[in-house]
């Protein structure tokens, strides 16, 4: 049973990243261009948003690229016209108050950029999550002004849940301490696993490397485990977030998932 009618795959833009961002101690002198994604679901009880994108601003904003990348020795990401959330959306006739519900992997930068257009909506997010990203000094990719706003309407979610037929959320934690990953299933094409940041490349998953950044080791690589088990005893299919190799053979909006 499901109640998910497509899967939109938006393609929000590109983070250039030292390749050990994503391989715990692998290919220190490659220099990677990451997508960025986030998931459109056409559901029999509306639209639902996977992640939020990335705030354009992080890529056109000069003070910000200054303050936020450049004066950390990191590069900025870079957003297209074409990548920008509202042109994909439109393009399948769908505005941000369109959307009800938004269910985020966790709230690093490249996954909550556009938080600020969802105060009509619920945002929901394990529970770990919301606690480290309001707390002292979360980290660097915690972008706090892009997440903690007035009139966000909060829905904490502990451990695995079923946010609707064909939806469903797991508890991945280990890359942060609140990361869910995503499980969806359509009526044709069935199963599809959306890992978001527990394995950015298909080798974190082909050789169980552990993501560049991480809260607890074990728990990372359980992670890891659990996505491929899902994809095995699921025949799933894997669409990887972060993969600059993947991302071209994915079908992206406005093509669907049936
Ligand atoms: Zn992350």
């Amino acid at each position: 049973m499901t109640s998910l009618k497509r899967l939109y795959v938006l393609l929000c833009g590109f983070e250039i990243l030292p390749k050990t961002v994503s391989t715990r101690g692998l290919g220190g002198r490659f220099i990677l261009s990451e997508p960025v994604c986030a998931y459109l679901l056409d559901t029999d009880r509306g639209w639902v948003l996977l992640d939020a994108g990335l705030n354009p601003a992080n890529g056109r904003d000069r003070a910000r690229m200054e303050s936020r990348f450049w004066s950390q020795k990191m590069t900025p990401p870079v957003i297209r016209d074409a990548h920008l959330l509202e042109t994909q959306l439109a393009n399948v006739g769908v505005a941000f108050g369109d959307i009800r519900h938004v269910i985020l992997s966790h709230l690093h930068y490249d996954h909550a950029g556009y938080l600020g257009h969802f105060t009509h909506a619920r945002i929901s997010i394990q529970r770990r999550e919301h606690e480290h990203a309001f707390g002292a000094e979360p980290g660097m990719a915690y972008f706090r002004d892009e997440y903690d706003l007035p009139g966000l309407q909060w829905d904490l979610r502990d451990g695995d849940w079923e946010a609707q037929p064909g939806l469903r959320l797991i508890d991945t934690r280990g890359h942060t301490s609140g990361h869910q990953s995503a499980i969806v299933t359509l009526p044709e094409e069935g199963t599809f696993v959306l890992p978001f940041d527990a394995g950015d490349l298909a080798e974190n998953f082909d050789g169980e490397i552990l993501p560049g950044e991480t809260c607890d080791d074990a728990a990372a690589l359980q992670a890891i485990r659990r996505i491929k088990a899902v994809i095995a005893d699921e025949q799933a299919q894997c669409l990887l977030f972060h993969d600059p190799v993947a991302i071209q053979s994915i079908r992206l909006c406005p093509e669907f998932y049936r």
